[in-house]
This record gives structure tokens, C-alpha cells and sequence, in this order.
């Protein structure tokens, strides 16, 4: 099998699995225990928990620290980023509108995150985008002219890995006073991210698209913010998120996003080498093929097409039955023939929202899969085109 839908999940570093196993050899116990092997599990956690912060560039030390929550992954954090900004703010200041401010490209985390805020009687507004799928800071401002009690953009979308201008949505919300949360679960690992300099109030990561663990994830949080849980339990993580910490996972994180701050660059130009290099084969054989948010600043490993006068579905089945794994869109939204809500929104046609497939790679994609892979696709298109 070719594997390439990254963006999907990655397989894991064999370095991070070591990690975890060793660690669960070592038999950490629950760091909020008292007893000696409770305190012991306690360091290695507080540990794991301000090197990852750092690493992402939060402020650890001094007056003004940053807190780092950890969760099941992107779909919590987001829930917790999006409802417990918008909840604490509304508690905090009476005065702001029961209203949220989301950009049109989110993830269905943040999205159905806003659809609950609804039923407790908020109202979602939405930053449309260009066609590229790029938020218009404009529109951002003049929904911002009455305080909304807290914004949400992306800072890399999943479907087309285009990155938003989240440094200037920050600002405009610092200005107003407005929280923003940024969803970083596609750029981090891929792209540096800087907590501190993208000026942002949580920032929602996950360890498994970076070839990290399943089942963890993270929002930081910055200093004197304040977000209401969605869990309630016991004290862990001060009460935001309550639940026994795993600390294998969370020394996995840590391994991971070592990983890429190790070598960044590395990373990112094996990623783009063979992002182009797919492109480059799929220009020579399918001249027609549209490139999704090309014209934009992307991540280097998401390549969005669409080909015309191709259905989707078709075009995954046909690579599936040979033996690579592609995607029509959102991991969420794989197997359904939901048009994507992304491309609707850059005001794609209908020609373009029914042919687009998302080729992702990763860390482990060889030249040779994306030479065999890109052959493979051209002659399905073929195929299915009938310009076989
Ligand atoms: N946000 C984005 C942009 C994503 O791509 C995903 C996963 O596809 C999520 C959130 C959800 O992350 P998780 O699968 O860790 O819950």
C-alpha cells in the first residue's frame, strides 16, 4: 500500500513508539497520587509538559506563563479552545454578545463546536474567504465592530493546507479585546508555530498528524486567560481538563515535536520535494488538473486537485483497489459524498468540488511511491474520463 493521506493520520516514529513503550515499562503511575511513585510520574509529566510549551513557544518561566492543557487530541482541544473561551468570556463580561466569529474553512471540530454554542442561544457568525480559501481580515473587522465573545481561524486548513493569516486576525481581536483561537493540528510539525509571536489566546494541537500518538493532544493557553471546562472531575490540570494524565503519551508528544524541532527544515523539504514532485508528474499527465488553494502560501505536504470531469468517490476507489490510500477531503467527512464545505466556500465550481481528491504525504513517503503513485493516477483518470 502507498500511503498517502497524511493529513488523515501519520504512522508513528519508531523513536516516538520507544518512548512510549519504555515509558510504559517503567510503569509511571498517577501523577496526582501522593506517594513516591505518584511524584515520580507527577516530574516526568511537568517536565514532558513545559518542554512541549516551549517547543511551540509559549512562555515557561517568569511572571507571565502560558499553561499547557492536555487532551485526547484536536477534536477536544478545539471543543475546549472554541466553547470554554467563548463560555469564560461571556461569564467574565456580561456585556459581550452571545456571539462567536468563525472562519468558513474550519475544521468540523470548531465548526460543530459553534453548532452547540447555538443551542445555548449564541449566535455564529462566519469570515467568508477568497478563492483561495485565504479569510478576508476586512470582513474579520467589520464583525468585529460589536465585541463577539470569542473567534476562532485555522491556522492551516486539512483539506488544502492553506494558511491563514492568523498574526493579523490576532491583532485585530487584541484591539477589540476578543479571544481568539487559533486550530494549529495541520501545521504543527510541518511549519514552525510560535504561540507567543502568532499573538493568539489557545492553540489546539494533536500529536498523530506528525507521525506522533493517537489519543493526545494539547491547547495552550495563554497567561491570564481563563477557559471554562467541558469535563469535570477531579483537579488534574487545574480543573480545566480533570482525568488521569497518561504519561507515555505525553512523553510520546514530547519525542514528537522533538522530532521536528530537531530539523525543521529537513522536514519541511523532504515534505515539499515530494509535494512538487506529485504535482509536477500529475501536470505532465492530466493538463487540465486544478490545483485547490495554489495560488496561496500552503504547508508543503497537502496537495488538493481536482480533476475535471472525474468524481471523487470514483477516483479514491480506483487508487484504493490499487493499492493507495488517498482522500476525498476531511478525515471526518471520507466515505460520504458530502461536497466539501472548504471548497463551497472558496467559491469553487462544480466541476472542481466534484473531482477534488487530497494527496498528503509525510515523513516516510519515498520518490518511488510518488513516481508509482502519479502513474497509477494518470491512468486512472484516464480510465475514468474516458481519455483512456
Ligand atoms: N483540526 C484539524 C484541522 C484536523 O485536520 C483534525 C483532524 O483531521 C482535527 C482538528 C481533529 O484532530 P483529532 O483527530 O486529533 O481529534
Amino acid at each position: 500500500m502507498i500511503y498517502l493521506d497524511h493529513n488523515s493520520t501519520t504512522p508513528i516514529a519508531p523513536s516516538v513508539a520507544k518512548v512510549i513503550a519504555e515509558c510504559y515499562a517503567a510503569g509511571f503511575m498517577n501523577p496526582a497520587s501522593q506517594h513516591q511513585p505518584g511524584q515520580r510520574a507527577r516530574k516526568k509529566l511537568e517536565s514532558c509538559r513545559c518542554n512541549i510549551a516551549q517547543m511551540l513557544g509559549a512562555e515557561t518561566t517568569g511572571m507571565r506563563t502560558d499553561s499547557l492543557v492536555f487532551t485526547s487530541g484536536g477534536t477536544e482541544s478545539d471543543n475546549l479552545g472554541v466553547i470554554g473561551l467563548a463560555l469564560s468570556n461571556l461569564a467574565a463580561n456580561p456585556s459581550v454578545s452571545k456571539r462567536i466569529v468563525l472562519s468558513a474553512v474550519e475544521h468540523p471540530a470548531v465548526v460543530q463546536a459553534g453548532e452547540y454554542l447555538k443551542t445555548l442561544g449564541f449566535v455564529v457568525d462566519v469570515i467568508p474567504v477568497d478563492s483561495n480559501g485565504v479569510i478576508l481580515l476586512k470582513e474579520l473587522e467589520s464583525l468585529l465592530k460589536t465585541p463577539a465573545a470569542a473567534v476562532s481561524v485555522m491556522l492551516a486548513n486539512n483539506e488544502t493546507g492553506v494558511l491563514q493569516p492568523v498574526t493579523q486576525a490576532a491583532a485585530i481581536c487584541r484591539e477589540r479585546n476578543v479571544p481568539i483561537h487559533t486550530d494549529a493540528v495541520q501545521a504543527v510539525g510541518k511549519i514552525p508555530v510560535d504561540f507567543g509571536a502568532l499573538g493568539v489566546d489557545a492553540l489546539t494541537f494533536t500529536g498523530h498528524k506528525l507521525h506522533g500518538p493517537r489519543g493526545i493532544g494539547g491547547l495552550l493557553v495563554r497567561h491570564g486567560v481563563t477557559i471554562q471546562p467541558l469535563l469535570f472531575g477531579g483537579f488534574q490540570q487545574m480543573g480545566t481538563r480533570p482525568g488521569t494524565e497518561d504519561i507515555a503519551l505525553v512523553a510520546g508528544l514530547e519525542q514528537t515535536l522533538r522530532l521536528f524541532t530537531d530539523s525543521p527544515s529537513t522536514r519541511f523539504k523532504h515534505l515539499l520535494h515530494m509535494h512538487d514532485r506529485m504535482l509536477a508528474h500529475l501536470r505532465k499527465g492530466i493538463p487540465n488538473i486544478v490545483v485547490n488553494g495554489g495560488e496561496a502560501e500552503k504547508l508543503p505536504q497537502t496537495l488538493n486537485v481536482s480533476v475535471p470531469g472525474v468524481d471523487r468517490q470514483a477516483f479514491l476507489m480506483a487508487a484504493d483497489m490499487n493499492g493507495i490510500a488517498i482522500s476525498t477531503g476531511s478525515a471526518c467527512a471520507s466515505g460520504s459524498s458530502e461536497p466539501s464545505p472548504v471548497l463551497l466556500a472558496m467559491g469553487a465550481s462544480e466541476d472542481t468540488v466534484l473531482g477534488a481528491i487530497r494527496i498528503s504525504v509525510g515523513m516516510t513517503t519515498t520518490e518511488a511511491e510518488i513516481d508509482l503513485a502519479a502513474e497509477q493516477f494518470v491512468q486512472i483518470f484516464r480510465g475514468l474520463s474516458g481519455s483512456a
